[in-house]
């Protein structure tokens, strides 16, 4: 793509890009409600309003054929169709958040079209998915615009806060150049529009710099260990381990398997007494959260949402996991899940 613009961190770059295309009170804003709070959180503080679609339970993306169907459902003002927020009488359709989740890109393609279809703007939250590729294209450069981040725990991180927004189109970079520094015009000190303090600062920049030679090698070490860990845990029970769509590269930013055949929280609870840490990446779904409660949706709303919730388990990972650490992460998994209890 064209254009990158640095800043300080994904949930800026998010806001960047949807300032820069101007959105806000009165429009909705599609996405998913299994991503990381920020993702809504952007659309909320801008005053437009998410309208949750549920993921594909293969992928736990973004579920094309759910987000046409929310479409229709908002164009024809009929919740019954597919759960409309409070207020979608007043909402007019204007943007797409597309969320890559544990680093594997959302299908763009399919998103891609629906919103071609109906003038949406699509934007790729791809916070988790730096490095990732479908159909030999990189993530930045599947949407209209998309937005990284390059907090520590993310496949690219830095010592601490920043983001970038990559697109094509010069007339949004240009705008979102200005929105992070306080809305400047020809200089510093001509403000042409309402802006942030949104920079990538200078020394997080020198060590992305540093990072950015060792990066490709890491990601195929992430590659590796993901392949290691199917080899080892597709014939466990009752789990079930996360595959790439065809023609689609992740980049492993975490490595998550789905407990379908044993308590997720008691398989947790067992690999923390063997001293392996797993994390739950989201136990909530961003519909049941307090802070958008005023949405007024409900348990029931996206069950694959809620389901992925209660199961996923995301396993130690990383570029330097060593076989070692790996191998003890498979046997206490495979002791923390009860025998003959599958599928
Ligand atoms: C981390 C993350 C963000 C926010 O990035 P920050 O750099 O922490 O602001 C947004 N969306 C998703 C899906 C993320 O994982």
């Amino acid at each position: 793509m064209r254009h990158a613009v640095g800043c300080s961190s994904g949930t800026d770059a998010l806001l960047l890009a949807l300032m820069a295309c101007g959105v806000g009170p009165g429009d909705a804003v599609f996405t998913t409600p299994f991503t990381f709070i920020a993702t809504a959180e952007v659309v909320s503080l801008l005053g437009a309003t998410p309208v949750f679609v549920d993921v594909d339970p293969a992928t736990y993306n973004l579920d094309p054929s759910r987000l046409d169907l929310a479409v229709r459902a908002l164009d024809a003002g009929d919740p019954a169709l597919h759960p409309l927020p409070a207020g979608y009488e007043r909402l007019r359709p204007r943007a797409v958040i597309a969320v890559d989740l544990y680093g594997l890109p959302a299908d763009y393609d399919a998103i891609g079209r629906i919103c071609a279809g109906c003038g949406l703007f699509l934007l790729g939250d791809a916070a988790q998915s730096f490095g990732a590729e479908a159909r030999g294209r990189r993530v930045g450069a599947l949407g209209d615009a998309a937005a990284t981040s390059f907090f520590p725990a993310k496949p690219l991180g830095c010592y601490g806060d920043g983001g970038m927004v990559f697109t094509d189109r010069d007339d949004l970079a240009d705008t979102m150049r200005s929105l992070r520094v306080h809305g400047k015009g020809g200089h510093k000190y001509d403000n042409v529009r309402i802006g942030l303090n949104a920079r990538l600062d200078t020394l997080q920049a020198a060590i992305l710099l540093a990072k950015f030679d060792a990066f490709p090698a890491e990601l195929d070490r992430r590659r590796a260990l993901a392949g290691a860990y199917a080899d080892a845990l597709s014939t466990v029970d009752g789990l079930e381990v996360p595959r790439e769509p065809e023609g689609v590269r992740s980049a492993w930013a975490q490595y998550t398997v789905r407990a379908t055949g044993a308590d997720r929280d008691a398989v947790a609870e067992r690999l923390a007494q063997a001293g392996i840490p797993a994390v739950v990446y989201y136990p909530k779904p961003l519909h049941l959260q307090s802070a958008f409660r005023g949405l007024g949706y409900g348990p029931g709303d996206f069950p694959e949402a809620e389901r992925a919730s209660r199961q996923v388990l995301s396993l130690p990972f990383g570029p330097y996991l060593d076989p070692d650490h790996r191998g003890r992460v498979v046997r206490a998994l495979q002791d923390a899940v009860p025998k003959g209890r599958g599928r």
